[in-house]
Formats: structure tokens, C-alpha cells, sequence
């Protein structure tokens, strides 16, 4: 069971929309890609838990978060795809945990209605290129042409507007990260829990997976392009439940890991008023900012998280 205090928590929390990946060749077992290595590269921005806010609101990537309770986020990339995704969306409906779609642009306007659908069900939408290339190998202007076309397709589509990207293969360079979220408002997401469920087709084996590498703040990686990872969702969510997890969506869970860092800031020794003629150190709490309910559909990227001023 959550903390007490963080199931209002959760609860205040925005609703989120939610994409993925095409099924494209580069995404299928058919190349094998050197995921692990690639992914020891990427640069991972880690805030102590007591950090300043100013210093938690620049974090840019994210593999995991650090939260104070059993809470995940499950993310499915590469879809929508119109075999597996609406069966995928009714398994979660059914269950009322909401999911993160990383979606692929090309397949955002060609099954446009299924994105729709994501939005309008609580999921979170967000960016995972247009054609799925490797970031790496892209000078600015393609990774933004990758970036915008996917961007400006899900708010046509679903008029919600994504708040994170994810790179193919989970390859970007750290230049790369900070141009998208200085650009586009987006963060980085990895993830710590990858059942490999694009190379091994079997549920019970992405199931084995899931449950064997999952912990609090986990950024599960699925696949919604395979009937297998669908199939093997509906045990695998249960499973989670009976261990206690409850399911955030991407922005949930960043939220939930800022609202633990900025709860107690310590704030540096100050002098007293004048004439007083000693030196007070002086202890401030500070509110984590409550989100409303419902995320509004918002013109432009999500901005830079604010930091919280201390007087
Ligand atoms: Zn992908």
C-alpha cells in the first residue's frame, strides 16, 4: 500500500495521453542493436534527493525516478499499431492503470483514431521520431524534422500536447537530450526494465521479466506492435497489483519523484535583522507545487519546470 500522503498525491495528479512506435523494420528483432551498450553511454542527470529545486528542474533524462512509494510507469513504444494497441487499451481500461505511448509519427497519421483514443482514455502521448532512426547518426535539422513532424501529428490527432521523447534504441547524445528539452520543453526517458519483448516472442516470458526487474519508480519498456507483449500484459498487470505497485503515467511518476526532492529544502545559515547581532540558521518546508487534475491541452511544449522560490 502508498503512504497515505501520497495517494492524494497521485490522485491530484495530471491525466496524460500516451504513443509509441510504428512497425517499422529497424524496430523488429530483424536488427539486432546494441541496446545494452548504447544505453551504459547515455549520460544520466541524477538529483540527490535534498538537491535544491533549480538543480531538480534541469534534470533532462531519465532511466528511472527516485519516489517514495511502490509506483511505477509502464510506457509502450512504437505503436499505435491497429491489431494490438485498442486490445492493449481495453486490458488497461479494464484495470484503470494509465500507461505512457511513445509513438512513431508515421504511424500517429496513418491510425490517427487509435491515437485518439490513447488521449481520450487518460494515457499519456509522447514523441519517439517520425520514422525511428538512429538520433545518433542525425545532424540537428534531421533530428528536428524527426522530432516536429512526430510533435505537430500527435496534437492534430489527438490535440494533446507531448511532454517527453524517446529516442530510438534508446540512443541520443547528451547535446541531443538538452536541444530537445530546450526546444520542445521534452525530457528524456529511458527505462531500467526492458523485457526484451521485441527478441524473445513469448508472454510468459516477457511476463518473467517484467516481474524479475521491476522496483519503485521503474520506467517499464514495452513493445505494443507485439501480439505477444499484449498477450502477456493482462497477468503481468495483475501480478504487479498483488505486489503492491500502482501505475503512473511518465509526467506522474517525474512529478512524483520532484514532489519528494522539494518537500524540505535547507536553506543556507542567514543574518538576522540588524542589530540583532547573531546569525540564524533558518529552515524552510517547501510545497511541492499541486498539478491540477486534469492537464489542459496547451499551445505550446511544456516549459521548463518552475523552481520554487524561497524567500
Ligand atoms: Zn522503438
Amino acid at each position: 500500500m502508498l503512504p497515505a500522503r501520497i495517494i492524494p498525491l497521485l490522485i491530484a495528479f495530471s491525466l496524460a495521453n500516451a504513443s509509441e512506435n510504428p512497425p517499422s523494420a529497424a524496430a523488429d528483432s530483424t536488427v539486432a542493436m546494441p541496446e545494452i551498450e548504447i544505453r551504459r553511454a547515455i549520460p544520466v542527470v541524477k538529483a540527490p534527493l535534498n538537491a535544491a529545486p533549480a538543480l531538480t528542474a534541469n534534470k533532462v533524462v531519465y532511466n528511472r525516478c527516485e519516489v517514495p512509494a511502490p509506483v511505477v510507469a509502464l510506457t509502450f513504444d512504437d505503436g499505435p499499431n491497429p491489431d494490438h494497441t485498442p486490445r492493449l487499451l481495453d486490458m488497461l481500461k479494464a484495470r484503470n492503470i494509465k500507461a505512457t505511448f511513445f509513438m512513431v509519427g508515421r504511424c500517429v497519421v496513418t491510425w490517427p483514431h487509435i491515437v485518439k483514443r490513447i488521449a481520450d482514455e487518460g494515457h499519456e502521448v509522447a514523441n519517439h521520431s517520425w520514422s525511428h532512426p538512429m538520433l545518433t547518426a542525425l545532424s540537428t535539422t534531421g533530428l528536428d524534422s524527426q522530432m516536429k513532424r512526430t510533435h505537430d501529428a500527435i496534437v492534430k490527432a489527438c490535440g494533446k500536447v507531448p511532454a517527453h521523447s524517446r529516442p530510438p534504441y534508446g540512443a541520443i547524445r547528451a547535446n541531443q537530450s538538452k536541444h530537445l528539452y530546450d526546444t520542445y520543453g521534452y525530457s528524456t526517458i529511458i527505462w531500467d526494465v526492458d523485457p526484451l519483448d521485441w527478441k524473445n516472442r513469448k508472454a510468459q516470458a516477457v511476463k518473467d521479466r517484467i516481474l524479475a526487474q521491476t522496483k519503485s519508480g521503474s520506467i517499464i519498456l514495452c513493445h505494443d506492435i507485439h501480439g505477444t507483449t499484449v498477450d502477456a500484459m493482462p497477468a503481468t498487470l495483475d501480478e504487479l497489483k498483488a505486489r503492491g505497485y500502482q501505475f503512473a503515467t511518465v509526467s506522474q511518476l517525474i512529478d512524483l519523484e520532484k514532489e519528494s526532492a522539494q518537500e524540505t529544502v535547507v536553506v543556507a545559515p542567514v543574518m538576522a535583522a540588524p542589530g540583532a547581532g547573531e546569525v540564524k540558521a533558518e529552515v524552510k518546508e517547501v510545497k511541492a507545487e499541486v498539478k491540477p487534475a486534469v492537464k489542459e491541452v496547451k499551445a505550446e511544449p511544456a516549459a521548463a519546470p518552475k523552481a520554487v522560490s524561497v524567500p
